[in-house]
């Protein structure tokens, strides 16, 4: 086991560890957000044929060479085709056929006239232009051929991935399957949130706040509730999570007298990758896996409420991501402007909760105050996390870093892109 790593090195075995998982088959309307495990491959032409853009008259243009809005062409209007509708019926020199949006184009026509550049008079149509040829016609397969690959395998299903697969008459879709996450808290001092809190009790806010990433991420978390700061009740605990994907204990992995976690993983058969990671808040991390290969990834979180949330951004979001398929695994980055001087110890990566605001094309960032561990207030109002590197000792007011954008609200535009 390691220790004392970075949290670059951290995350590298992190995500080496973790494994695509496999597929599963799920209802369309059920997909987004869930990621494509097998490419999709078109068995039909969209659209499926010719057909009018516009409502008006499917004609001969070579009947028309010689409309205009003073010299129109009267034609024989010899049926109506609706969207949906289709002829067989071939048109003939000097007739048109009524079209709507939509409607196959008959055969022997090659053009459509809009029905504004049209006066109807019973079963004939004046009309007062001269098309080209395929003038308002959508061409069979412009959109979809047959036999297109439309979806490559690893896209993310958004709205028009599953237009596109509704399309192509595709009620199920195979997916990666979402990580399932069980949660366990442990310590004899946390209850539920309406649980007794005298005598120095506290709520255990970090299943709810851990249970809450997941879902943000897309992954199921499973709740394991409170361990009791005994190793039988925590084995008990975690070998109800041994058939997660990923097992995610906050508390307990210190090097405090009462945790156990670590020694009961260890009996469990999970043998810890690192333990200690150079940062703050969240040095005290670990990481394992069990040997036979069969069970979750384990991440024992430190148990201060934004140790355990900021190295679940770092560590387990990424790896969750990965499981489930995604290519995309990091949060967006943007460069700000330090409203005020920071300081530190040379030695961990700082993770410094700062709230930011656009100043023209700049962006400031502030820090959100006490900057306590324990001190969940700071996430509240973290927009992002500013990285104040390991080597540096002070930024100072007015220096730029990088921050990681927590809240994506922020990128959103105030005002709409067009006026
Ligand atoms: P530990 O890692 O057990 O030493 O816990 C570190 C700190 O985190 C202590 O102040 C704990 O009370 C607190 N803590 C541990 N687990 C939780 C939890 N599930 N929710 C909120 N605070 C916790
Ligand atoms: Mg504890």
């Amino acid at each position: 086991m390691r220790t004392g790593i970075t949290p670059a090195e951290a995350l590298q075995i992190v995500l080496e560890h973790a494994p695509l998982l496999g597929a599963e088959t799920i209802a369309v309307a059920d997909a987004r957000g869930r990621v494509l495990a097998a490419g999709v491959r078109s068995n039909r032409r969209l659209p499926p044929s010719d057909n009018s853009a516009m409502d008006g008259f499917a004609v001969r243009s070579e009947d028309l060479v010689s409309a205009s809005a003073d010299h129109p062409v009267a034609l024989e209007v010899i049926y109506e085709i609706p969207a949906g509708g289709s002829s067989e019926q071939a048109l003939r020199a000097g007739e048109a056929a009524r079209v709507l949006t939509g409607a196959p184009i008959p055969p022997g026509s090659d053009a459509v006239v809009r029905q504004e550049d049209t006066t109807r008079d019973g079963d004939r149509v004046k009309i007062f232009v001269s098309p080209e040829p395929r003038t308002h016609i959508r061409d069979a397969g412009e959109d979809v051929d047959l036999g297109d690959q439309v979806l490559d395998p690893g896209a993310v299903v958004g709205p028009a991935e599953i237009g596109m697969l509704a399309s192509l008459g595709r009620s199920v879709v195979a997916v990666h399957q979402r990580p399932r996450v069980a949660i366990l808290s442990g310590g004899d001092e946390l209850v539920e949130p309406d649980g007794d809190t005298s005598g120095g009790r506290i709520v255990s806010s970090n299943s709810y706040s851990i249970a809450a990433q997941c879902l943000e991420v897309g992954a199921e978390p499973i709740y394991l509730g409170i361990a009791r700061d005994t190793p039988d009740d925590i084995e008990k605990r975690l070998r109800a999570g041994l058939r997660a994907d990923v097992l995610v204990s906050s508390a307990g992995v210190s090097v405090g007298d009462r945790d156990y976690v670590r020694g009961v993983l260890d009996k469990l058969g999970c043998s810890l990758l690192f333990w200690g990671v150079e940062m703050k808040p969240g040095y005290p991390l670990a990481f394992g896996r069990f040997e036979a290969g069969d069970g979750p990834l384990v991440f024992g979180l430190p148990g201060n409420p934004v140790s355990a949330m900021v190295t679940f951004e770092q560590f387990v979001r990424p790896a969750l991501r990965k499981m489930a398929g995604r290519q995309s695994l990091f949060r967006p980055t943007v460069r700000a402007r330090l409203a005020e001087r920071l300081q530190k110890q040379v030695g961990r990566l700082h993770f410094v909760r700062v709230d930011l605001e656009r100043d023209g094309d700049e962006i400031i960032a502030r820090s959100t105050g006490n900057q306590g561990s324990g001190v969940l207030r700071s996430m509240l109002l973290a927009r992002a996390l500013l990285i104040f590197p390991a080597e540096a000792s002070e930024l100072r007011e007015g220096d730029t870093a990088t921050v990681q954008i927590l809240d994506e609200d922020f990128l959103a535009a105030p005002t709409p892109p067009f006026s």
